[in-house]
């Protein structure tokens, strides 16, 4: 039986009794969890917990999973102006789009773009997203403005790259920079700060040795952007005559601190050096299959122990079907090839996607556990595709859809209730934006190669007709 829920009825503290709660060894049935204000204080079977808590207020949810929020591991929380306009676009669409797009945006724009790609997050699941750094100056309180009002977890990158072109920038004002970002976020429990070099090249060793050990010196995540296609291997190997992580390697930036996006592009020497400096990946089906041209070796990743979580790289914020993707990827790629039907057997992107992803940013989220943040959502299970069930966590890789999240929470706090936020307007903030992303793409000098989909078929369509003629 569904009975009508109330969002009001979630309290600061109360025992949530799901049918299903989804624990890290997988989904559970008959067990219930203790929700205190922003953690989770116990979780365990519903009748031992009823007992333990006599007083506390319990909110039966029949035909709904409590599950941990997505963790998006790779984002560019400021594209969200110009995310369908790399369509169909080949690599290094940073060089044609994002610079121009974003080199004109004010930071009252940043804030709006960020805003409301926080907004999507949130409505496809995702309760952490690890911002990869912006290229717009004075970028970062906005961002954090922005996440933090719509109410997600931020990881939060301050670019500090020492190249501009051939010339060497001076190291010690940003290095100053960058230690006022570790050390400026304090108060903001949603805000953890983090240090970027966006890809090597555009970095001294010295500069990439340096803010990697300021990282792990202040036990935050260093990232970068690694062998993600053949023109970044080949202008790497071009400028230094080495690939992207033999030049990490070598510069002594990587360990346990480093968080590569994408690393698509990988040798087998590349691989044992991830593994033997134990940094982790992000890896980003959605972006392999729009602008890439591998897909990161994820499966013999995990097997090999290297840490692997789930980006979107701003593609599109969907967390269930980013699983769908990172799952389908390792197949085509990789499983079809040697005959390996389950590909790892549904659950590793499930994890990756959630507790793993966690991990790899060093957050104490992404799992249903006494002491850990409560980021999760409610899943409404009682739909058609998901009956009969048998088998719930290849289901909710395959099969589950972002219409079935019912509620996001965030440290304990109803974020989104059947997608939209209860405490502020977000039809206003899509207008506002509607209108003024017009106007800052039509003003950018963005370089496009491929022509929309409506010109795209013309162009066929007369090709026929010349053919026809002829
Ligand atoms: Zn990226």
């Amino acid at each position: 039986m569904t009975t009508t829920l109330n969002p009001r009825q979630f309290a600061q503290r109360c025992l949530l009794a799901p049918d299903w709660l989804l624990l890290a060894q997988g989904p559970g049935r008959e067990h219930a969890v203790v929700l205190d204000g922003a953690c989770f204080e116990a979780v365990g079977p519903l009748n031992e917990l009823r007992v333990r808590y006599p007083d506390l207020t319990v909110i039966d949810l029949p035909g709904k999973l409590i599950m941990p929020g997505f963790v998006d591991s790779h984002h560019h929380l400021t594209q969200a102006f110009g995310k369908a306009l790399v369509f169909g676009e080949p690599s290094e669409i940073f060089r044609r789009v994002w610079v121009p797009m974003e080199s004109g945006l004010t930071p009252d724009m940043l804030y709006l773009t960020a805003k409301l790609a926080s907004l999507e997050a949130l409505r496809g699941g995702f309760t952490t997203v690890c911002d990869a750094g912006t290229r717009a100056a004075e970028g970062l309180d906005a961002i954090a403005r922005a996440t933090t009002e719509v109410g997600l977890r931020c990881v939060l990158a301050q670019v500090c790259n020492d190249r501009r072109g051939s010339e060497v920038l001076d190291a010690a004002p940003i290095l100053a920079r960058a230690e006022q970002h570790i050390a400026g976020w304090q108060g903001q429990p949603l805000v953890t700060p983090s240090l970027a070099i966006p890809i090597p090249e555009i970095a001294t060793d010295a500069m990439l040795h340096r803010v990697s050990s300021l990282c792990a010196e202040a036990g935050i995540l260093f990232q970068t952007h690694a062998n993600e296609h053949l023109v970044a291997v080949e202008r790497s190997l071009e400028q230094r005559g080495l690939r992207p992580v033999e030049h990490l390697y070598q510069a002594g930036a990587l360990g346990p601190q480093a968080l590569l996006a994408h690393a698509t592009l990988l040798t087998p020497d590349e691989l044992m050096m991830l593994r033997d400096t134990d940094s982790a990946v992000s890896y980003n089906p959605v972006a392999s299959a729009w602008k890439g041209n591998a897909v990161a070796q994820a499966q013999m990743m995990r097997s090999l122990g290297i840490r692997v979580a789930l980006g979107t790289d701003g593609t599109r914020s969907d967390g269930f079907r980013l699983l769908d993707y990172a799952e389908a990827a390792q197949r085509f790629a990789f499983g079809m090839a040697v005959g390996d039907s389950s590909c790892g057997g549904g659950w590793p992107w499930l994890e990756q996607g959630t507790l793993g992803g966690a991990r790899v940013l060093g957050l104490n989220t992404g799992e249903i556990a006494a002491g850990k943040a409560a980021d999760f959502l409610l899943v409404d299970l009682d739909v058609p595709e998901l009956l009969p069930s048998w088998d719930l966590s290849w289901e909710l890789v395959r099969l589950a859809n972002r219409d079935q999240i019912q509620g996001v929470f965030v440290a304990g706090r109803l974020r989104l209730w059947q997608g939209w936020p209860l405490d502020w307007d977000a039809r206003a903030l899509m207008r506002e934006v509607n209108e003024l992303a017009k106007s800052v793409v039509s003003q950018a000098p963005i370089q496009k190669i491929h022509p929309d989909s409506t010109r795209h078929r013309e162009a066929e369509q007369e090709r026929q007709y010349r053919g026809a003629a002829s």
